[in-house]
């Protein structure tokens, strides 16, 4: 399994280059743009959409597995190809793909999730959250509603897109953790995780969290379970809400690897796109431990339209000690959008979560200072 196939070319591909140089491994990457981030450090491009399963096929032939960096893929099409192996294969993906079908498999292993329907199967009461079924990201397509006159407004504008509606979590914090399975079974959970979002967008990850051992055990059991389960071979990403007390539900599963798990780069033995490759290139997993006390991980998020490197900004954060820039390249930047990442590595300290969030602070000041 020398040679791997990604679909999709945005940054979790990018990243994964560096760790199959380390592993010998060549990276074909299927994905439509010249300006997309893995395109300039692949080693092949099959410059063609994620869904476009002909494209697949053609990728099918150029390598010995295929895995995916982006989900957002046409499985009945996916499932007509002979040539392919995919990793994690088409039935881990399957529940998954669709909010309101990942939720139903979550119910069905009674792994607690946030209670769910579909429009009309109950009297609404505020707040509510409604969400389409696919294709959300960063929040795209995540409506939290918290009166009749926006319900009403939202369901307009969604017209006839699916949608699945889901009660509101007054959640504590939100967790996330990261979790690899290969094909002997062996399985690797990365430290748990707290993720702050704004605007339902990730802005910083705090590794590792402040959670009760009652917590991690939980965690610990709905991570295994989930990769049995679905017989995962890969890294997937599971986000979680954490309530007052101390109850954990599962938000979101990700089949591929996170933004949660961006500061496992320098922060653990082994990144997670090593584990990714190493899962699906049938090597054994590395450790997932921590090589420092923590870390802190900070989006750069875009915040205008623009052309533009910001290389000052960039510049004055990597100053700061043990840190970490990751420029993903993107040519354009607009509100929202992910352009890079930071990762600092954290000294012991009495409150780990606090000192995180100073340094959170400061690099947030340096990046967004044009708008502030
Ligand atoms: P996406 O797939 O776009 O990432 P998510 O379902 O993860 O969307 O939601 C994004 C964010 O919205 C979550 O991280 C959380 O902050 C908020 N959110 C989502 N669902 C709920 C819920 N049921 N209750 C409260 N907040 C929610």
């Amino acid at each position: 399994m020398n040679r791997v196939g990604v679909i999709g070319g945005g940054q979790l591909a990018w990243m994964m280059a560096e760790a199959a140089r380390k592993l010998d491994l060549t990276l074909v990457v299927q994905t439509p743009e010249e300006s997309d981030p893995a395109v300039s450090v692949a080693q092949e491009t099959l410059f063609a959409r994620v869904n476009d399963a002909s494209a697949t096929e053609v990728l099918s032939t150029a390598v010995d597995v295929i895995t995916f960096e982006n989900e957002f893929v046409d499985l009945d099409a996916l499932a007509k190809i002979q040539t392919a192996t995919f990793r994690p294969s088409l039935s881990a993906l399957a529940p998954l793909l669709d909010k309101y079908t990942q939720r139903s498999f979550l119910k069905t292993h009674n792994l607690p999730t946030p209670n769910f329907w579909l429009l009309g199967e109950r009297e609404v009461t505020f707040p509510i959250v409604l969400k389409t079924r696919r294709l959300g990201y960063d929040g795209q397509g995540t409506f939290i509603i918290r009166d009749a006159a926006t319900w009403e407004t939202t369901l307009e504008k969604l017209q006839s897109i699916p949608i699945v509606i889901e009660e509101f979590i007054p959640f504590d914090r939100e967790l996330a953790v990261m979790v690899a399975r290969s094909s002997s079974g062996e399985i690797a959970i990365y430290p748990i995780v707290e993720t702050q979002q704004e605007a339902q967008v990730c802005r910083r990850v705090i590794a590792p969290a402040e959670v009760s051992e009652s917590v991690k055990k939980e965690i610990d059991r709905i991570a295994k379970t989930l990769l049995e389960k679905l017989n995962v071979i890969g890294v997937y990403g599971i986000e979680l809400f954490l309530t007052q007390d101390d109850r954990v539900l599962v938000n979101e599963i990700a089949p591929r690897t996170h933004n949660s798990g961006h500061y496992t780069i320098e922060a653990c033995e082994t990144s997670q796109f090593e584990q990714q490759l190493r899962a699906v290139s049938d090597l054994p997993l590395g450790s997932a431990a921590l090589t420092c006390a923590g870390a802190l991980m900070v989006n750069l998020l875009g915040f205008e339209i623009a052309e533009s490197e910001y290389l000052e900004q960039r510049n004055a954060i990597a100053q700061l000690p043990k840190t970490f820039v990751h420029w993903y390249g993107k040519s354009q930047s607009r509100p929202g959008r992910k352009l890079g990442h930071v990762t600092v590595l954290l000294d012991d300290a009495p409150n780990l979560r606090d000192s995180a969030l100073k340094i959170a602070s400061t690099i947030e000041q340096i990046w967004y200072r044009q708008t502030s």
